[in-house]
C-alpha cells in the first residue's frame, strides 16, 4: 500500500488529506506531521486552560465566501454548513468592509473545527510535535527525518507549511529544487503580527455594541473581537474570551521581542481602546511571523512540483490567495497532480 506523508495540520494539508482519501482509486496509509502541538495550522483555536469549553480562534476570524466561490466551491460550503460547521456570521463587526454579494460565516466551535472536520474524515495517522527538518531520496522513496533524528519512507509527499519553512528544509530537496522553483519560493511573502487571546471567568460582561471591531487609529492594535460574541456561543456558564490583532507595522518591529514584553504593550494599548476590562484569568500571546501572504508565488497553479519520480508537492496559500477558498483551490490542485500517481 502507498505511504503518502501530508507535512502540515493546517487547512490545506487536512482538505488534501480528506482529498486524497475521497478520490483515491487504490488503497492508500496516509499521515499526517505537524511541528505544533494540535491541528490548525493558522486556523487555531486556543482553549483557556481553566476551562477547554472557553475557546478562542487566533488566526482567522471568518470566512468571506465571494459570489464566484458560492458557485466553484460550492459542495465544500454545503458540506460545512449542512454539518453545523460553519453558520452565518450575523453579530456585528465595526469597520468590516462587505462587498455586495459576499456571505461571511463563522466556525461556532472555533475555525479549528473545519480542520478538524478533514482530519477526521481522511482517517489519517495524526501526529503532533513533529518537526520536519530533512528530507533524502533512498531506494526511489522520500526518507523524511524529523527534529528528534527518527525518520520514515513514503512513497509520496506533500507540503503544505509557509514557503520560508519549506527552503529551511534540508537533505536532498535542497539539489531537487530548481533555481527557478527557489526563486518563486522565495518572492513568496507574508505579513507579521501577534494576536493576544484573553480568557474571562463565567459571568463577566463585556459591556460594547460590537462583536469584533477594526481599529483604524492605534499604532498597535488593529482588530479586537469577543470571539464567543462573533460566533454566536455566549453563554452565562462559560466565560467570554477576546482575541486581539495588533498591526502588521507594530508585528514586524516587534518580531524577536519576547511574548511577554509584546503581551504588556498590546495590554496598555488596549486600556485606551476599551477602558476598564476586568482581569483575564488566562492568555494566550501568538506570533504570527507568516501571518497572511502578501505576494503569492507567480504562475505556480496552486501548487509546485518539486519532483516527479517519487512525488514530492508543495501547496498552501502560498501558491494562491490567504483565505479559505485559496487553500481549497491549492488542495484540488495538489491532489490533481497527485491523481496520476494514487
Ligand atoms: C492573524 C490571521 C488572521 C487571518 N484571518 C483570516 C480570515 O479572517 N479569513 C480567512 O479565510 N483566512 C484568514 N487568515 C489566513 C488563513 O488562516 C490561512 O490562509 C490558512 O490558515 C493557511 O492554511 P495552510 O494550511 O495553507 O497553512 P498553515 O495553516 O500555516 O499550516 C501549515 C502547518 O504546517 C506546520 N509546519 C510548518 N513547518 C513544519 C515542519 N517543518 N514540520 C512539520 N510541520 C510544519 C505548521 O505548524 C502548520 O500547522 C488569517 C491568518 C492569520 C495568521
Amino acid at each position: 500500500m502507498a505511504r503518502v506523508l501530508i507535512v502540515g495540520a493546517g487547512l490545506t494539508g487536512s482538505l488534501c488529506a480528506a482529498l486524497l482519501r475521497r478520490e483515491a482509486s487504490s488503497p492508500l496509509r496516509l499521515t499526517v506531521w505537524d511541528k505544533a502541538g494540535d491541528s490548525g495550522g493558522r486556523m487555531t483555536t486556543a482553549s483557556s486552560p481553566h476551562n477547554p469549553q472557553s475557546t478562542v480562534d487566533l488566526g482567522a476570524q471568518y470566512i468571506t465566501c465571494t459570489p464566484h466561490y458560492a458557485k466553484t466551491h460550492q459542495s465544500f460550503y454545503d458540506e460545512l454548513l449542512a454539518g453545523g460547521i460553519l453558520k452565518p456570521l450575523i453579530s456585528p463587526i465595526d469597520g468590516m468592509v462587505t462587498k455586495e454579494g459576499d456571505c461571511n460565516f463563522v466556525a461556532p466551535h472555533g475555525v479549528s473545527s473545519i480542520i478538524n472536520h478533514y482530519l477526521k474524515q481522511s482517517g489519517a495517522d495524526i501526529c503532533f510535535r513533529q518537526r520536519v527538518t530533512q528530507i533524502n531520496l533512498r531506494d526511489n522513496k522520500w526518507e523524511v527525518s524529523r527534529e528528534t533524528g527518527s525518520s520514515e519512507q513514503f512513497d509520496i509527499v506533500v507540503l503544505t507549511m509557509p514557503a520560508p519553512q519549506i527552503l529551511q528544509l534540508r537533505g536532498d530537496i535542497t539539489n531537487l529544487i530548481s533555481e527557478c522553483q527557489r526563486q518563486q519560493l522565495e518572492s513568496v511573502s507574508y505579513s507579521s503580527r501577534y494576536a493576544l487571546g484573553l480568557f474571562y471567568e463565567a459571568g463577566t460582561k463585556i459591556d460594547v455594541p460590537w462583536a469584533g471591531r477594526y481599529i483604524t487609529s492605534n499604532p498597535c492594535i488593529r482588530f479586537i473581537s469577543i470571539d464567543n460574541k462573533k460566533r454566536n456561543i455566549e453563554s452565562s456558564e462559560i466565560g467570554p474570551s477576546l482575541v486581539i490583532h495588533t498591526t502588521v507595522p507594530f508585528g514586524v518591529t516587534h518580531l524577536e521581542h519576547s511574548t511577554e514584553d509584546v503581551q504588556e504593550l498590546i495590554f496598555k494599548q488596549l486600556e485606551n481602546i476599551v477602558p476598564g476590562l476586568p482581569q483575564p484569568v488566562a492568555t494566550k500571546c501568538q506570533k504570527w511571523r507568516h501571518s497572511q501572504v502578501t505576494n503569492a508565488a507567480a504562475n505556480s497553479l496552486g501548487q509546485m512540483t518539486l519532483h516527479l519520480q517519487p512525488l514530492l508537492v508543495c501547496g498552501g496559500d502560498g501558491f494562491t490567495q490567504s483565505n479559505f477558498d485559496g487553500c481549497i483551490t491549492s488542495a484540488l490542485c495538489v491532489l490533481e497532480a497527485l491523481k496520476k500517481h494514487i
